[in-house]
């Protein structure tokens, strides 16, 4: 069986600097808001091109104690209403409703399957305060429009980073475009710890503070609240083999870009639709990580029994769009057919960097081989 992510083989690569960092940290006796957290913030702010990172326990987290923060900032009150795109994991939508705000689902491009800069537009209301774009499956959203919509109407832009490590337009790294910015580190994320963990990067000093009492009970000096805050914090065994992985971050997008770049020759099949360059600027296309290939057909269920008929373990992101989860019965009366095609047709390759190029060919003739008779 092709996997679909090899976690195991990805970090058997770096096998002997991750048991030398949890040896270093192990031998340290200080395990908890100490250098390697401090050492990894400094090295992910300025591989992201901020001037801070707040390390917090994951990327669900990282959205919301950074939605949280702009409340006690007095940025944000219950009930503003944040624009968010219909088709993204729920922790985007999580965050939100976690802090009493309103999650306006937006339906996305149907080619680049991000945040259409035209539908955001038209769900500006004078309640509107932020916009949450997601660099969904590792492309960067339409960030320039999205900035200069912000602009043009006074809102906080929050981007959810957890699928797009490094992925960058002209230099300028995903994490850097917003007021702030989530990241996970969930372990099948293009930059994975061993475990769970999450960041906020940004450039506001006054934010940046505000998140570190946050994760920390509310609290900058001990046994003083300031807030009533949570418990949230990216532990050094974490952030020491964080630093490690970091390392070998460009160099997987790198493999990511060669797989994607064999598949988008490779697969041909008319009923299979390839992801395609963002209607609105081939640019965005190219900024593109990879954190999931995802092919599109009207036969996705015949599709990937076929796949795994033929060895190829394939995954669906996401079966079920936020607007039909029955914890938000809210969004039953609305319609998202955008959305809602996508989550029926989506199919998820395999794309671990550490495949083989034999690998990446089956999964090329797997997917050349759906016939007709499979449906
Ligand atoms: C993984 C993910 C998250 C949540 O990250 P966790 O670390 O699992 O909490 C949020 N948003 C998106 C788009 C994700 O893919």
């Amino acid at each position: 069986m092709i996997s679909f992510l090899n976690l195991k083989s990805l970090n058997s690569v770096m096998n002997e600097e991750l048991l030398s960092a949890c040896k270093r940290v192990v031998e340290s006796g200080w395990y908890i808001a100490g250098n390697e957290l401090l050492e990894f913030e400094t090295a992910f702010a300025d591989y992201c091109g901020t001037k801070h990172c707040i390390g917090v326990a994951n990327g669900l987290d990282a959205l919301t104690l950074t939605l949280r923060a702009w409340k006690e900032l007095g940025k944000l009150k219950e009930g503003d209403e944040v624009i968010v795109p219909a088709n993204t994991y729920i922790a985007s939508v999580l965050a939100i409703t976690e802090n009493r705000l309103v999650p306006v689902l937006v339906e996305p491009d149907p080619q680049s399957y991000n945040l259409s800069p035209d539908a955001v537009r038209k769900a500006i209301t004078s309640k509107t305060k932020a916009i949450l774009p997601v660099h969904l499956y590792g492309q960067l959203a339409d960030m320039p429009a999205i900035l200069s919509i912000a602009e043009e109407h006074g809102l906080l832009v929050l981007e959810d980073s957890a699928q797009g490590h490094g992925a960058s337009i002209g230099g300028r790294k995903a994490g850097s475009w917003g007021n702030a910015s989530g990241f996970s580190f969930y372990p099948g994320k293009n930059l994975g710890a061993l475990g769970d963990g999450g960041a906020i990067t940004t450039n506001d000093d006054e934010l940046a503070q505000t998140l570190l009492a946050l994760r920390n009970y509310g609290s900058h000096e001990r046994y003083k609240n300031i807030y009533q805050g949570v418990n949230s914090r990216l532990d050094e065994i974490q952030a020491a083999v964080l630093s490690v992985k970091l390392r070998y971050l460009d160099e997987h997008t790198r493999q990511r870009k060669a797989i994607s770049n064999a598949y988008l020759k490779g697969i041909t099949h008319k009923e299979i639709v390839l992801p395609l360059a963002s209607s609105i600027d081939a640019e965005l296309f190219e900024s593109h990580v990879w954190h999931l290939f995802v092919v599109r057909s009207k036969h996705r269920d015949a599709l990937q029994a076929h796949l795994t008929a033929c060895g190829v373990q394939t995954l669906i992101h996401y079966p079920i769009p936020p607007s039909k989860q029955q914890a938000y019965p809210q969004f039953y009366e609305h319609s998202y057919p955008v959305a809602e095609l996508i989550h029926k047709e989506v199919l998820s390759l395999p794309i671990s960097p550490v495949m083989t190029e034999a690998e990446v060919i089956a999964v090329i003739d797997a997917c050349n081989s759906f016939t007709v008779s499979d449906l």
